[in-house]
């Protein structure tokens, strides 16, 4: 590894202002699990390493009854697996967080590292995604709000401008009658990153078992997550069936654009996403009924 200047800023307006003054030779660094990878291996050689771990605003998970769930940039896997308020929010978030990596991984890795690293073979994303979530992001001259959906621009890209740091992840109260599911799958037997992962989230109309919102994004099959539209406008007005769920499916695989590599062919990944929208629709229009 080269050698890097190493700062250590209090505040999130501090750390914008380094990021500035140091352009693009400066990283920032939260937990390292995935900026050190690159480092040892000489992928990335940034002059300056800007650690936030210190910034006592970017800790911490609370509720907002009008927000919602604020997740702090710094929170890690292990800290979202275990949380309490986040098992009585979002129990999905815990329920995935508990197949992330290894417990080496999920002790230092952060949210924000997770998201803001843009890589594809990730899971919170498509969860994130598929709550209408919203990340909040400082700059040094400007502070904005953008759905998930929109950080991720092509394979480990964001939409982060240099100066800028992702502070917070919002997601929003779920409406009545929600309920939503995800189902990541590993094509190793050992502990791995996901092959394929998928969220799907069910909305219905007061009082009846009509959905009237659908939500289906697939990770990992393709350089961004995606919001398989198509699938959700199949579900949308109907009473879900395993007919109309195994349809969506069909539908969804076709909305992706995996890559054939050592975790399974084009194909495969395919039929994967088939099956894994069909269980999990038909799994969260359950917990829907039940709410
Ligand atoms: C062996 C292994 C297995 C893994 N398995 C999984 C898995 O199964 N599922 C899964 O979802 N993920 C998995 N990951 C990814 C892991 O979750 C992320 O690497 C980790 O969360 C990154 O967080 P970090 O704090 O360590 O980020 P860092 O390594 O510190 O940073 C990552 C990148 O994000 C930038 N960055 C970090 N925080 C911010 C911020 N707040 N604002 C702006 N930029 C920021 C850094 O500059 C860097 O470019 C795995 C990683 C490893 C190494």
């Amino acid at each position: 590894m080269k050698n890097f200047d190493y700062l250590e800023p209090k505040t999130v307006a501090e750390a914008c202002a380094l990021l500035k003054q140091h352009g693009n030779d400066a990283k920032v660094y939260a937990g390292g699990a995935h900026l050190t990878i690159l480092m040892k291996q000489g992928l990335l050689e940034p002059k300056s390493l800007i650690n936030i771990k210190k910034i006592a605003e970017l800790k911490g998970i609370r509720f907002d009854a009008s927000e919602g769930l604020l997740i702090g940039a710094l929170v890690t896997h292990r800290e979202l697996e275990t949380s309490a308020l986040v098992k009585e929010k979002f129990p999905v978030l815990c329920e995935a967080e508990r197949e992330v990596a290894n417990i080496r991984v999920r002790n230092v890795g952060t949210v924000g590292g997770n998201l803001a690293s843009g890589e594809p073979l990730t899971d919170l994303s498509q969860i994130f995604i598929a709550l209408d979530g919203e990340v909040k992001i400082t700059g040094a001259t400007m502070l904005r709000l953008m759905p998930v959906e929109e950080l991720f621009v092509d394979f480990y890209t964001t939409s982060l401008a240099e100066d800028e740091i992702l502070t917070q992840v919002v997601l929003p109260p779920l409406p009545p009658h929600s309920g939503i599911d995800y189902i990541r799958f590993s094509s190793s037997s050992v502990v791995d990153k996901p092959s394929v992962g998928v969220a799907v989230r069910l909305t219905l109309d007061n009082g009846t078992d009509t959905i009237q919102t659908a939500r289906v994004v697939l990770g990992c099959v393709g350089a961004t997550p995606v919001r398989a539209r198509d699938a959700e406008a199949s579900m949308t007005g109907k009473k879900l069936t395993p007919q109309f769920a195994e349809e969506a499916g069909s539908v969804a695989s076709q909305e992706c654009s995996p890559t054939s590599d050592l975790r399974g062919s084009e194909n495969y990944k395919r039929a994967i996403v088939k099956t894994l929208v069909k269980r999990a629709a038909l799994k969260a229009y359950e917990r829907a009924k039940e709410i």
